[in-house]
């Protein structure tokens, strides 16, 4: 296993439009997660015998990924004994910036003394969750930080020795909030990351921004907001030499996420923490979500796994489908069947995808269309 995603549930408090299961917690119980996470990873190893632990690592593991939640919200020390352990547990042997590790942090976790000590503890690469630079949109949003802490977490992370950060920034907001999108991509152009990740808001049930919706005290962004911000996205940020190979991820000097490029491809990976996922390319499995459930399991000797899935062959084609067409690679179009679909020639005539070294991609017009393009390309292979 080259890839190992380690969830930590922990937050101070819930964002506005956030569905994700975590667990908020003022004092973070940082012992008995990281006693959690390594009592997994030790069951799971132990209940695969066929495999040494250096079949999940060793030489081999080229990506470790710290999400969340709020990883940054665990004490220095503690995300140094996690990583120590793992790759103990794993023998990883490799020179430590040969593995890309990666952190999600929030900018107000981010100090001179905790930035300093990720690093020595093995954290070569640092997503940010920025999500704005507007104080009122901020404020909206639950963050806990300000615009100012945005810029200021990036030169506290540059002055510790990490040149490769990536931030986080949510678009297609409610009209009401009035946020300049232009000016948002411009100030985070302006600090140059190596990475940018944009997200368009979705509203998740069960979220305040769902009940706001539903006493109608904000209305959802209409679609074409979220077609307008997407496609000035792209303009923008070109300006600043960042290229998009994936839906909503964009990188300049060729800096991707080793780690999502992964998921992309469809490479296995294994997942560890609560709500964790893993794919070792026929089943997916889904950790328990609830941090107190996922311990409890963990701690009576159980796997953490709550649902298993294996994908048919079918279900595989058209899940490769979908990601190669997220990224900027595409998928073959000899793959596609022969001849190619119609509906390849119909996306290429109205400039929604192209046809490049045999391949088709999407462009980014394609791409706020990608479910469409899926279903013509299915419904066609199908109908022959
Ligand atoms: S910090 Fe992230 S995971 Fe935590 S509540 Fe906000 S959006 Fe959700």
């Amino acid at each position: 296993m080259k890839h190992l995603y380690v969830h930590v549930p922990f937050c101070q408090r819930r964002c506005s439009y956030c569905d994700f299961s975590i667990a908020v917690r003022k004092r973070i119980p940082a012992r008995e997660y990281v006693e959690a996470v390594l009592g997994e990873l030790a069951a799971v190893l132990a209940a695969d015998p066929g495999r040494e632990p250096g079949d999940y690592g060793g030489e081999s593991l080229e990506t470790l990924y710290l999400g969340g939640g709020t990883p940054s919200l665990l004490p220095p020390e503690a995300i140094s004994a996690l990583l120590t352990s793992l790759r103990d547990a794993l023998h990883v042997t490799s020179a430590r910036d040969d593995v890309e590790v990666t952190l999600e942090a929030n900018p107000e976790d981010v100090t001179l003394d905790h930035a300093t000590a990720w690093r020595h503890a093995g954290i070569n690469r640092i997503s940010l969750g920025a999500q704005s630079f507007d104080d009122r949109v901020l404020k909206w949003m639950h963050r806990s930080h300000d615009a100012s802490r945005i810029g200021d977490a990036v030169q506290t992370l540059r002055a510790a020795g990490f040149d490769n950060i990536s931030l986080d920034l949510i678009f297609a907001l409610p009209s009401e909030l009035e946020r300049d999108w232009a000016r948002d991509l411009d100030l985070a152009g302006d600090l140059f990351p190596a990475h940018l990740s944009l997200y368009g808001l979705t509203v998740e049930e069960r979220t305040p921004l769902a009940r706001w919706i539903s006493r109608g005290a904000v209305r959802p962004s209409e679609d074409e907001r979220y077609a307008d911000e997407y496609l000035l996205a792209h303009m923008r940020l070109a300006a600043y030499g960042y290229r998009f190979y994936e839906v909503s991820n964009a990188a300049r000097d060729g800096r991707r996420s080793r780690h999502n490029s992964a998921y992309w491809s469809g490479r296995a990976y294994l997942g560890v923490g609560p709500a964790a996922h893993s794919f070792d390319g026929r089943v997916r499995r889904w950790n328990r979500s609830a941090w107190e459930s996922y311990r409890r399991a963990v701690s009576a000797g159980l796997l953490a796994v709550e649902v298993e899935e294996t994908l048919t062959e079918e279900q595989r084609e058209l899940e490769s489908l979908y990601l190669g067409l997220r990224t900027d690679g595409g998928v073959p179009v000899a793959a596609l069947g022969t001849p190619s679909p119609p509906s390849v020639a119909r996306w290429v005539e109205q400039g929604w995808a192209d046809v490049v070294d045999q391949r088709l991609v999407c462009r980014p017009a394609g791409w706020l269309r990608l479910d469409a393009l899926v279903r013509d390309l299915t419904s066609a292979g199908r109908a022959s």
